[in-house]
């Protein structure tokens, strides 16, 4: 397993299988003209069960894997301590989808926050190889922002061109690691085509024929950490494990095929004994898979002009990518979906404030995907299900916190902190606190009821008071005075009815709504109970969903 040597890889056109070495003037096969290449390596001299052993004494980064990466001499490699992300195990969102086996693959710790790391290492250090000194890249975001951090290291001077729906903060953050940064007022395939003729009439690198071997073979280095991780989670000895799902939102689709890539080569390996459906999420606003998809149409129709404001999804034309996501999905399963950025904007929310994990939008289009196929029963609670947490927040939560997201106390008028404490900070305060709805929740099962605490949080500012019984629960009532009550029917001693004819019979506590969430199917008598006592009656499911907690909210309003 001598990598620093030999030629251990070549490439190979995915259409005609003509072979040919990696230089820096491919662009696409000689033979013909497919522009799609993968890696081959010799893969029969890697014996499997020596390589696993040999991995564990590695450092954790994707070049571990180095055997199965496109560079000749690992002294080229450009490194930021990239991949070896965290596969962590959701918690919360698993609960309210009624999934039992939710893995967030959390590639927002990569050195520049997105996934793009891994394609950036691979990308630059094959440049580097080669002897390229200057590069134009075309990119919605993250992409540039990943090669300018590597180009930085490695010496190499950078053109980033980018669409102006690309955050000024993403634009700034490739200027901070010294690239040329070129807005274009245009589409994303319009700046795609600018940045190639202005390399073209430059005489500059311009990353097309290289970007599909690096990134496919970037991204496949995904695949191999989560089978490697869920192998010490399910499997004994060396065995690994592929997941059942593994989902991701699309845009240029590089991601899922470098995953696909490496299931294929770990099935050869016989390191994994299938493959993973692939769940692909787009942006509703610019879909252009999932409506060929759905369309049953192995060629995508390109979206013209996108209507999204998530740049990093706003690919129209996917190309060659769909056809071979395509060919996945009917060979190996899975399923294209789309979501709307209000979707993914409020799984934005849903994700941060239950989970701890704090995503960027063309991410959080992922999870709002999640929430589709699982709803949808295409995913289903058993599966193992693998989310491609593809980056960070950065700077762009302003869409989806909107304008209350703070509360100020001004203090500007007086010279000094007033001692506490004083009449005009604590009205202050008090104010703040006069805008925050209560709300007491009562239920005997302290999952459940911090479980609806947690996804009412992700709504908005509620104060929540928890009560584990009904007695704690009326007690609870006098004290807070909440704007709602949410109350369970089945519990010891006080139960539900009880406490809802105790607020009844109080005049000071009549007036506040009431909501009864119940996994009892009622027979008439209960049913004929509640009648014109309570405002809304849900039934408690596996699902703690959002329909569940608009209508929690509507009784807010
Ligand atoms: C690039 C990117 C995507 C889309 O990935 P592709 O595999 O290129 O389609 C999704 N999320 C984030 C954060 C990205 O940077
Ligand atoms: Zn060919």
């Amino acid at each position: 397993m001598n990598t620093t040597s030999s030629q251990h890889f070549e490439l190979e056109c995915i259409n005609c299988h003509t072979r040919l070495p990696l230089t820096r003037d491919v662009t696409g096969c000689p033979s013909c003209g497919e522009n799609i290449l993968e890696a081959r390596y010799d893969l029969h001299k890697i014996d499997p069960q020596t390589w696993v052993q040999t991995l564990r004494r590695r450092q954790p980064n994707l070049w571990r894997y180095r055997e199965v990466l496109p560079i000749l001499d690992s002294a080229h490699i450009v490194s930021l301590g990239e991949g070896g992300t965290p596969l962590i195990r959701s918690q919360a969102l698993a609960t309210s989808l009624g999934l039992k086996h939710l893995y967030i693959k959390d590639e927002r710790q990569g050195p520049t926050g997105s996934f793009k790391d891994r394609q950036a290492t691979v990308a630059i250090s094959a440049l580097k190889e080669m002897g390229v000194n200057e590069l134009v890249v075309a990119s919605t975001g993250n992409v540039a922002i990943a090669y300018a951090a590597y180009c930085a290291r490695a010496g190499i001077k950078l053109w980033a061109f980018f669409p102006s729906l690309t955050p000024g903060e993403k634009m700034r953050e490739a200027a901070l690691y010294g690239a040329e940064v070129i807005k274009i007022t245009g589409t994303y395939d319009q700046t795609k085509e600018i940045a190639a003729r202005f390399a073209r009439s430059k005489g500059i690198f311009f990353d097309r024929g290289i970007k599909s071997v690096a990134s496919i073979e970037a991204m496949k280095t995904m695949a191999y950490e989560i089978a490697q991780d869920l192998g010490e989670e399910y499997e004994e000895g060396a065995r690994w494990r592929a997941p059942d799902w593994f989902l991701q939102s699309v845009s240029g689709g590089m991601g899922p095929i470098g995953v696909a890539k490496g299931f294929r080569e770990m099935v050869g390996f016989g390191l994994v004994d299938k493959m993973p459906a692939l769940g692909l999420v787009q942006s509703a606003g610019c879909a252009p898979m999932v409506e060929a998809f759905e369309r049953g149409q192995r060629i995508a129709t390109p979206v013209e002009t996108p209507q999204t404001i998530i740049a990093t999804l706003a690919t129209g034309n996917p190309g060659r990518a769909y056809e071979l996501l395509y060919d996945y999905v009917q060979a190996h399963g899975g399923y294209f979906t789309a979501a709307t950025d209000d979707d993914a904007f409020t799984a934005t929310l849903i994700l941060a404030r239950t989970d701890g994990i704090s995503v960027e939008p063309a991410t959080a289009v992922t999870f709002a995907g999640l929430i589709n196929l699982v709803r949808q029963r295409i995913i289903k609670p058993d599966d193992i299900v693998v989310v491609n947490c593809s980056g960070h927040t950065m700077a762009v939560e302003k869409h989806i916190l909107g304008e209350q997201w703070q509360h100020s106390v001004d203090l500007s008028g007086q010279a000094r902190l007033p001692a506490l404490p004083e009449e005009g900070l604590l009205s202050a305060l008090e104010q703040v606190e006069a805008q925050v709805r209560r709300i007491v929740i009562i239920e005997d099962n302290m999952d459940a009821a911090r479980l609806i605490r947690r996804i009412l949080q992700a709504r908005g500012s509620y104060d929540i008071h928890l009560a584990h019984n009904g007695a704690a629960g009326i007690q609870l009532i006098h004290e807070v005075m909440p704007d709602l009550v949410v109350t369970d029917l089945m519990m010891p001693d006080v139960d539900g009815f009880q406490v809802i004819d105790t607020l009844k019979a109080d005049p000071k506590l009549a007036h506040i709504p009431i909501v009864v969430v119940t996994a009892k199917e009622l027979t008439a008598a209960e049913r004929a109970r509640l009648n014109g006592q309570i405002d809304m009656l849900l039934q408690k499911g596996s699902f703690v969903d959002d329909r569940f907690i608009e209508s929690l909210v509507s009784k807010l309003k």
